[in-house]
């Protein structure tokens, strides 16, 4: 048996056959017109909730009648339904309200992180409706089938349990590594230990289903800009901290993926070459071997006891209780970070800066030193408006962006993709 080969985000979706005459809007037809205001329509519901046709009409620039009938096409094919409002106390008639049938069509989403797996079965619109974790007890030399084999477990688990008649739409994996965008292969994933390891493939033979892999900074990146913390910021900078440290980069509204989508390796980024500490990749005084997790143990004197996040969490805590070694350390956590970040906000000028994974409970000890960083080292015009924030997701941020993949050809043409499933 052969596996299906798994899709990209940004694979080619449903037919590319032109008909009817074209039209003066770019030379689009009205059939390809009227798909993207489907998946614009069905995108603003997912992304925003529950929302009447007369607001759909003013943000989507479409009068009501377009609006009606959209969302008549995407009733029928149980994506949305509509509902009176809960308030009809005002006069007139009442503009019914869009809502998308979160129970009814799903992704899986799954999280490879180093201390841990995630599955989540994820309803349209965003919701979580069911999850599953697993503790990896050991960090390094992972075995690809183990790891496989416990998350197709779960996603067998996760659509077994859901409701009979609803439609899983795609699935999605974040991982904690380099990851090659067309197959889903791991090139490079150090604290597991993968080099070129086919976990796309694999996945997907073990689900029976097409999968999706990105680069869980990436993915989290993207996660807070549609629904957290970034939302309404087109240019932003997204840190995330596991073991090491991953990045993703939102420049105009897209996620800069660089010459093969192995770009933001922001963890990377050389910030004290000369008697900087050991990196995994091999170097030395990158920002995350300054500002990773065992950076963090060692400066506070802790090296051999709790690691992880339990470990990060405890030297937190003991800075909150008046522990000056943890508090210096992190202090000296937050002198680095800040390095890093105003480099960044010199080369990209984001509107924001967001502090995800371990370092959203990193960050606020270490703000001071941030900010005196950025404030010494980042051009004065570069800093009048950006703003620096923890992650609105928390640890859910890659889990969300990972769903977020999964759905992403469902948005890009709701029926196409339904008819392609059913
Ligand atoms: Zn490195």
């Amino acid at each position: 048996m052969t596996a299906p080969s798994p899709q990209g985000p940004h694979g080619s979706q449903g037919p590319h056959g032109s008909q009817g005459p074209p039209t003066p809007r770019g030379g689009r037809t009205q059939e390809e017109i009227r798909r993207g205001n489907l998946g614009a329509l069905l995108r603003h519901v997912h992304l925003n909730g529950p929302v009447s046709r007369s607001a759909l009409a003013g943000r989507m620039g479409l009068n009501r009648s377009t609006i009606m009938a959209l969302t008549a096409e995407l009733t029928a094919a149980g994506l949305v339904r509509e509902e009176l409002p809960a308030d009809t106390r005002r006069a007139g008639r009442p503009s019914l309200v869009v809502r998308p049938e979160s129970g009814r069509v799903y992704v899986l989403a799954f999280d490879v992180r180093v201390d841990r797996l995630v599955a989540a079965r994820v309803g349209l619109g965003g919701v979580i409706l069911d999850r599953r974790e697993a503790v990896r007890r050991r960090r390094a030399d992972a075995d690809l089938d183990d790891v496989v084999g416990v998350l197709a477990e779960f996603g067998r688990e996760l659509r077994r349990e859901a409701d009979p008649g609803s439609v899983c739409a795609g699935v999605g994996a974040a991982y904690c590594g380099m990851i090659r965008p067309a197959d889903g292969t791991v090139r490079y994933g150090p604290y597991m230990g993968w080099v070129d390891q086919a976990f796309g493939d694999e996945l997907a033979a073990g689900l029976g289903l097409p999968v999706s892999v990105g680069n869980e900074a990436h993915l989290g990146a993207l996660a807070e800009h549609e629904r957290g913390a970034g939302v309404g910021f087109d240019n932003l900078v997204y840190l995330h901290g596991d073991v090491g440290v991953g990045g993703g980069i939102i420049v105009g509204g897209r996620l800069l993926g660089g010459d093969g989508g192995y770009g933001c390796e922001l963890g990377h980024m050389v910030i004290n070459p000369y008697d900087g500490r050991p990196c995994m990749c091999g170097s030395r005084g990158c920002l995350e071997a300054e500002v990773g997790e065992h950076a963090l143990i060692d400066a506070a004197g802790r090296s051999g006891e709790l690691t992880g996040r339990e470990g990060v969490r405890a030297v937190v805590a003991a800075a909150g209780h008046g522990d000056e070694a943890a508090a210096e350390a992190l202090r000296r956590i937050g002198d680095w970070l800040g390095i890093g970040v105003a480099n960044l906000i010199n080369l990209f000028n984001p509107g924001l800066v967001i502090f995800g994974g371990m370092l959203r409970d990193v960050y606020p000890g270490s703000a001071e030193h941030v900010r005196r960083r950025v404030e010494a080292n980042v051009l004065l015009i570069s800093r009048e408006r950006v703003r620096l924030r923890v992650s609105a997701l928390g640890d859910d941020a890659t889990l969300i962006g990972a769903a977020e993949l999964a759905f992403s050809p469902l948005m890009a043409g709701p029926l196409e993709a339904l008819a392609h499933l059913r």
